[in-house]
């Protein structure tokens, strides 16, 4: 019996299923001036006698890129406190791109108790207040299909010429030919742009950070893309990402990448 590969792509369908997950579009509105809850480009809490964050790099005042409002998010997982990315968005600054590395950024949670909202507005781009979220579903990036259990035998090394193989064992399907693999990797992806929650769109494959406190692998908070709501690119059309530990709220990174 031979099936194409949009019937295969049906008889996935259970391991598709399982791994689709509810991602949040942001809805902007710039008719708030002095957001304090989450928006783009908005005035950040600070802790008292606290500056505006600059850049350890370029010492120029970062962006306030992105606050979240854990508490009022349409999911509670990320926690109750609020959620801040600070960038530097200056043209001739040197930035590093990996987690943790803070070379030109801030990422942190901060507790709205003990914090004031910035009276000066130092972000360059306009403010985008987040008054909503839409639901979208999404689907795990390609990158990941083999993590989540599709095995795959490419035989770039054999000789003579064997086609691509692809198993999905938990459901005992296998399939043969490299069209298979395409029509998955096409079907089955992250959505790009912002969003909260979901599969992160990967360029350079998986990248999850790993906690410092406890060695768990991180999970996506918000992916940020390049002149989506922010009018910034990272590198060459790249797509960022703040994660956060699933057990230590309070740790908190932000990473991107880029072809
Ligand atoms: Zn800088
Ligand atoms: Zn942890």
């Amino acid at each position: 019996m031979t099936i194409t590969p949009a019937e295969a792509l049906v008889a996935l369908q259970p391991w598709i299923a399982r791994h689709r997950r509810t991602a949040w579009r942001p809805e902007v509105r710039t008719d708030n001036s002095t957001p304090t809850g989450s928006a783009f480009s908005g005035l950040p809490l600070l802790s008292p006698d606290e500056d505006w964050p600059a850049c350890p790099s370029c010492g120029v005042p970062m962006e306030s890129m992105l606050q979240l409002d854990l508490k009022t998010l349409p999911t509670d997982r990320y926690g109750s406190d609020v959620l801040q990315l600070f960038y530097c968005v200056a043209n001739s600054c040197d930035r590093g791109w990996e987690a943790f590395a803070d070379q030109a950024s801030l990422c942190r949670t901060i507790t709205p108790n003990d914090a004031r909202a910035a009276t000066t507005n130092l972000n360059r781009f306009p403010t985008k207040a987040i008054h909503a979220w839409t639901a979208i579903e999404d689907s795990p990036d390609a990158p990941e299909h083999e993590r989540l259990g599709i095995k795959f035998d490419y035989h770039f090394k054999d000789v003579p010429f064997k086609p691509m193989e692809m198993w999905c064992p938990e459901l005992d399907l296998h399939f043969v030919g490299s069209e298979f693999i395409r029509c998955l990797e096409e079907n089955v992806t992250a959505a790009d742009g912002d969003k909260l929650g979901g599969w992160p769109l990967w360029i350079q494959g998986v990248e999850y950070p790993i906690c410092p406190e406890c060695g768990t692998e991180m999970s996506l908070v918000m992916q940020i893309g390049s002149e989506d709501h922010v009018p910034y690119m990272f590198g060459d059309c790249g797509v960022g990402h703040i994660t956060q530990c699933p057990q230590h709220h309070h740790v908190v990174a932000f990473a991107w990448a880029c072809t």
